[in-house]
């Protein structure tokens, strides 16, 4: 017998690798543990920012060296939404558990667009799963996805198949009147990038605008709807908000769907990360959203499963299939050229855009599993109990203001003086969130409100604790007060 020649990328020794392995293990469980006594925030130092501009390697490093260098170079600086004190955008904390799920599912590597496999089992159940949690029809069909921008993505393309009364997929946008689309002035950016790669433009979104309690204005979506049908262009669909990342309102989702129903039109609700007040006594906000054609829902925000992991939801399965499966409409079975039996259909990859996918739906079970729909409502509700304690904590602060109703778990407040003028009240909290940025201690974000410069703070962090709220208050209001000092010898 001759040696064999040909070489694997599997490990020359896998004992060594089994050491490293756990020593990963050990250090991440720490990493997790630990958390807290780290900056929320830091910027990639000199050291870390070189370590990425090398020269291409040409022959192997070992996995110790390599390791060494992600411990130097990259775990420490991190966004920063994995800490208790980071309330900024919107992001979710993870789970240890969850961490583990992506090694077995990296581990499997099982490509889970298609084919007999369990990939596609456990991804039917998680879907199902979340139908029931969200109170959705269970007829519905869905696909886990990376994020909730790309499960709109989804809802928006199927409504374009069902309501453009023509062929897309096989005739293409050319020579047609123009789609046009209706969302709030407070819906995800998403939406603007989403309108252009589906070729409907972005001169067919509509921007509504929003009542006081930054709701869509039912009454100004009707007149946008009539007047670009007197125009001869074809509305085919609304987008609302359940959840807006700005202030956290909700659309009036029954309202819509009545109009949406009258009018022909699609309706889809960007559900990010609101959907999951289903959980909450707060459930009424989202009942109708069972009635909506199409729902985006994020899992790597309020279900705190690691990026990236969401899903859409859309409850017309044929048009979905239509949307997405390189089948003509009249062959919806046939015998395949791929693994396996038939109960696999339809494949994932019939369903959205992907065809090579991770096993993401793998993490999500896991995590529903580990906390059960009780510990995910504890969850949900802590966060929304913080958001009220946080504003009235705001509210006892002369020198802080809320901005914005609290409904849900955003707090937007600023730091103001009688003395400071409008213009430079904004100035003044653009510095004062800079500075606490920097800082590293709190991380919150901003958004401008009719014309307001306001910090915002979004919990959606299930290691937050009210004594870290109150750290924050505490931080504002000596951050703010240093800056008003030194303006007030300025002006001296
Ligand atoms: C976060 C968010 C999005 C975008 O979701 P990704 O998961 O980041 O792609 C869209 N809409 C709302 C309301 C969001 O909160």
């Amino acid at each position: 017998m001759v040696d064999s020649v040909e070489s694997s990328l599997d490990p020359s020794n896998w004992e060594d690798l089994r050491l490293l392995g756990h020593r990963m293990v050990d250090d991440m469980i720490a990493y997790l543990r630990d958390v807290r006594n780290r900056p929320v925030w830091q910027s990639p130092d000199a050291d870390a920012r070189a370590a990425f501009r090398k020269p291409l390697p040409h022959t192997g490093t070992s996995p110790e060296e390599i390791y060494r260098d992600v411990v130097d170079h990259v775990l420490p600086y991190p966004l920063g939404n994995i800490h208790p004190r980071y309330w900024a955008w919107m992001n979710g904390t993870g789970t240890p558990l969850g961490m583990f799920a992506d090694m077995l599912c990296s581990g499997m590597n099982s490509g889970a667009g298609g084919g007999d496999q369990i990939g596609i089992y456990v991804e039917r159940q998680v879907l199902d799963w979340c139908k029931e949690m969200l109170g959705y029809p269970s007829i519905a069909t869905g696909v886990v996805v990376s994020g909730a921008s790309i499960a709109n993505f989804i809802g928006l393309a199927v409504a374009r198949t069902a309501k453009a009364g023509f062929d897309v997929n096989r005739e293409g946008l050319h020579g047609r009147p123009q789609m046009t689309v209706y969302t709030s002035t407070e819906t995800h950016p998403w939406v603007d990038r989403m309108v252009c790669q589906l070729g409907l433009g972005l001169s067919a979104l509509r921007r509504v605008p929003v009542n006081d309690a930054y709701e869509m204005d039912i009454g100004a979506l009707r007149s946008a709807i009539d007047a670009d049908r007197r125009a001869g262009r074809t509305p085919i669909c609304v987008v609302a908000t359940a959840g807006a990342v700005n202030t956290g309102a909700f659309d009036d989702l029954a309202q819509l769907a009545d109009l949406c129903e009258s009018e022909q039109l699609w309706l889809h609700v960007d559900a990010a990360f609101g959907a999951w007040v289903a959980l909450t006594p707060l459930r009424d906000r989202v009942a109708s959203l069972s009635r909506a054609d199409s729902i985006a829902v994020d899992v790597h925000k309020w279900m705190h499963v690691p990026y990236g992991c969401a899903f859409a939801l859309v409850r017309h399965p044929e048009v979905h299939a239509l949307t997405f499966s390189q089948l003509g409409p009249q062959q919806t079975t046939r015998a395949r050229a791929g693994i396996g039996s038939t109960s696999a259909e339809p494949w994932p990859s019939e369903l959205g855009l992907e065809l090579g996918r991770p096993m993401r739906a793998l993490k999500l079970w896991m995590t529903i599993r580990e906390h059960g729909v009780d510990g995910f409502a504890a969850s949900i509700q802590q966060n929304l109990d913080q958001a009220a304690y946080l504003a009235e904590k705001i509210r006892s602060c002369a020198q802080l203001e809320v901005l914005a109703p609290v409904t849900l778990n955003i707090v937007c407040f600023r730091y103001r003086h009688p003395d400071i003028s409008e213009p430079d009240l904004n100035s003044l909290n653009q510095q004062l969130l800079e500075r606490l940025q920097d800082s590293g201690t709190v991380m919150i974000s901003w958004v401008t409100m009719q014309g307001r410069f306001a910090l915002r703070a979004g919990i959606c962090n299930h290691r937050t604790r009210c004594e870290d709220l109150d750290f924050l208050v505490q931080e504002v209001q000596r951050v703010g007060g240093e800056l008003l000092a030194a303006r007030s010898t300025v002006a001296r």
